[in-house]
């Protein structure tokens, strides 16, 4: 199977692509239902989809993912209730991630696992920024894929298993010291789950370095809005993690060897 999909990879990139997206997209509106349905304690699967304010159930054509909200130009077509640009946003931006992680890694396992990561996160941040609470199901999702993560690399590709060990148990402790010491004014519970699955996802160095691409985007992106929209000093950290975390996955290795060789050698 692994040569069929390398051959179809190397010899037509732009059907792999296309496929990566399309499949992204549909993933990208069950994201969606998550977003809104996890924090209400709704079910993500047996609830058919429906307009949120007149509660009309829809079509399939009306649930092509991206395209239905580009054909009925973001108005539901019973009610003409605004239809939020956050559904094509997401389905978009899902599929949009997906390509961007075959470009960096290529139709490997390793792909796929960093692709529901990133959709996961997705999730996450969307729903924290809301809440500013992380959903104790996304947190157990993460952790499954981190395990498969941590024996594929560790097994498979033969990298060193004390990097994703110390990733979880420096990053979950640290976390759960602050969480203990801040009695629980720094953080949440769920943010100590958080980062013992993403210390196993990542491993230690990754995760520091997500930590902090995290702190910089965090902090250059919400001075900003503190400035331009007068938002408040309370911050859902979450979306910003999701950001850190993903660019550390896709580039902190190549960050962290260029700093080494700069200053180091
Ligand atoms: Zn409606």
């Amino acid at each position: 199977m692994k040569e069929y999909v390398d051959l179809l990879h190397n010899n037509y990139p732009a059907v792999s692509y296309i496929f990566v997206f399309l499949f992204g997209i549909v993933v990208g509106s069950f994201l969606n239902v998550c977003i809104y349905r996890i924090p209400e304690q709704q079910s993500i699967v047996t609830v058919p989809s429906h307009c949120m304010s007149c509660g009309k159930k829809l079509h399939w054509y009306e649930l092509i993912p991206l395209f239905s909200w580009i054909f009925l130009r973001g108005k539901c077509r019973g009610c003409k209730a605004k239809i939020s640009a956050q559904y094509p946003l997401v389905e978009a931006a899902n599929g949009l991630l997906w390509c961007l992680v075959l470009f960096m890694k290529g139709p490997t396992l390793d792909f796929v696992l960093i692709c529901a990561l990133f959709s996961a996160l997705l999730v996450m941040g969307f729903i924290d920024a809301r809440t500013m609470e992380i959903p104790n199901g996304i947190v157990i999702f993460i952790l499954l894929i981190a395990v498969l993560r941590a024996l594929l690399h560790i097994f498979i590709y033969k990298e060193p298993w004390l990097d994703f060990v110390l990733g979880s148990v420096i990053m979950g402790g640290v976390f759960f010291l602050i969480l203990f010491i801040s009695n629980g004014r720094a953080m949440g519970g769920g943010d100590v789950k958080l980062m013992f699955a993403i210390g196993l996802f990542l491993g230690l160095k990754l995760t520091v370095f997500g930590l902090v691409a995290a702190c910089v985007v965090g902090s250059v992106i919400h001075l900003t809005l503190m400035a331009v929209k007068k938002v408040g000093r309370q911050l859902a950290f979450g979306p910003y993690l999701a950001i850190g975390f993903a660019i550390s996955v896709l580039w902190g290795n190549l960050f962290i060897n260029w700093y080494m060789t700069k200053f180091f050698v």
